[in-house]
């Protein structure tokens, strides 16, 4: 069973086989398992036979969340076998590939407590779904073309274009229109990425002056035709993870110098969604892939949000009826020197948790203003959300107090400290625990390095429970 603390298991047989399968939990798993630690005890042995799975249940609380993943190897090939019964179906996904961090919003990790909860299986994905030997066993997003979600085109006055949505947005993007896309974590906005005018249409309309466009293209091929890369680049380009990679550019490309000019890099990834591969393959090189925001606001999200903060950028929506819950922008990744350093640690990471040297109280860290992320700590494992922005308008602050909300819940982490830059103008009040959750600030400040730290005494936190602080 799934426990909020990890997997639960019982196994009884001959030692050698129960030591075997002891063996196979840590070697053979899944290619998405991230086993943290192991513990295993002996037990009578009951007279029971056969496998089952128990409910979901409560207690302890070290569980983690996985990030989103892109589509894997056996999910891509049934996308695209027209024999297959989710030939060309755009939420193909498995127990090793799909979304997870964006869709979740509670715990543990059900279909309940996802945006898919409110999609029923029909009876062939619940048999798939039901049957431990099959990849979608407990895969909890699920889904094909009878039950699951669908795609709906429309323009930017919200009214229905004709034709097959797909199809349909394909030609949209030939012929140079741009395009509102939902992805895993929010909007992009696309165009045809070889189209000088569309893009700079998009720049004008975006109202970005110089910030490089990132761009998508279905294969590493097509990315070797105008840029560079090495070993290091292109396994981080075609990792699970899907990150945007900085590559440089090649001499005499076509891509549209518009996409980042005066600049010696573009940013680039392949696909991580059904969707994207769908759209891609066989239609464009390069796809320009932007946030779907104004500039400095965050990645809108929401559809209802998009389409009335989009709809004087884009010319049509290619959306879904699949909610998105968290919001998480791409991540960006440089390598320097021969090692990756992040310039955004967003989808595909987040909210892996990185383990501290020690264990300690539970701290929420808001960091500095510009490129904002926070952290919440619990136990030896450090937890950063994705990243948020620039905290320099109401929009982002809200995002960040939303986004430290959703973390805290699903990770059910309780901070005792909070610390955040010390910079006198930073644009969240000093005490951003206090003011975001009502707390009060209470004596026992301080300072170490750069940050500041408080004493929590007052106040409900974003469980509902009272708080009570200790010194860092
Ligand atoms: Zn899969
Ligand atoms: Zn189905």
């Amino acid at each position: 069973m799934n426990t909020p603390s990890g997997v639960f298991l019982e196994a009884q047989g001959g030692e050698e086989d129960v030591e075997c399968f002891l063996r196979g939990v840590r070697e053979q798993a899944p290619p998405l398992a991230v086993i943290s630690s192991v513990r295993s005890g002996d037990m009578t042995p009951v007279a029971e036979n056969g496998f089952a799975i128990r409910e979901s249940g409560g207690g302890g609380n070290a569980v983690q969340i996985a990030p989103d993943c892109d589509v894997c190897p056996d999910c891509l090939r049934e996308l695209f076998d027209p024999a297959d019964r989710r030939y060309r179906y755009p939420f193909i996904n498995c127990t090793n590939c799909g979304p997870r961090y964006t869709i979740i919003n509670g715990i543990p990790y059900d279909r309940s407590y996802t945006t898919m909860a409110g999609f029923t299986m029909c009876d062939q994905c619940r048999a798939e779904y039901e049957d431990p030997a099959h990849r979608r066993f407990h895969a909890q997003p699920n889904a094909c073309p009878v039950c699951g979600p669908s795609l709906r085109l429309f323009d930017s006055r919200d009214n229905n274009v004709d034709g097959e949505p797909l199809e349909t947005a394909v030609s949209l993007l030939k012929r140079g229109k741009i395009l509102a896309l939902k992805g895993l974590g929010g909007y992009h906005l696309a165009v045809d990425a070889c189209n000088d005018e569309a893009v700079r249409e998009l720049r004008k309309r975006k109202k970005r002056d110089e910030k490089p466009f990132a761009i998508m293209s279905p294969a590493l091929a097509d990315i070797a035709e105008f840029a560079v890369f090495d070993e290091t680049e292109k396994r981080l380009l075609s990792g699970p993870e899907r990150p945007i990679v900085l590559l440089r550019k090649r001499e005499g490309n076509h891509i549209a110098p518009l996409i980042a000019p005066a600049n010696g890099y573009f940013g680039v990834m392949l696909p991580y969604t059904p969707l994207h591969h769908l759209l891609l393959r066989d239609a464009f090189p390069a796809l320009v892939m932007t946030s779907g925001n104004l500039s400095d606001e965050p990645i809108s999200y929401r559809d209802d949000e998009a389409l009335r903060r989009l709809a004087d950028i884009a010319d049509f929506f290619l959306t879904h009826n699949r909610e998105i819950h968290t919001r998480t922008d791409d991540s960006v990744i440089r390598v320097f020197q021969g090692n990756p350093i992040f310039l955004r640690r967003s989808r595909g990471y987040v909210p892996r948790g990185i383990t501290l040297p020690a264990t300690q109280k539970s701290v929420l860290a808001v960091g500095a203003e510009l490129k904002g992320t926070v952290c919440l700590t619990r136990g030896d494992k450090a937890f950063l959300s994705q990243h948020i922005g620039d905290l320099q308008n109401s929009a982002t602050l809200a995002s960040m107090e939303e986004t430290v909300h959703h973390l805290g819940q699903i990770l059910k982490i309780e901070p005792q400290v909070v610390a955040h830059d010390l910079h006198p103008r930073r644009a969240t009040p000093p005490c951003p625990y206090g003011v975001l959750h009502g707390g009060k600030r209470v004596g026992g400040s301080g300072t170490r390095g750069d940050f500041r730290w408080y004493r929590i005494r007052t106040g409900w936190n974003h469980l509902g429970r009272r708080i009570s602080g200790r010194r860092l």
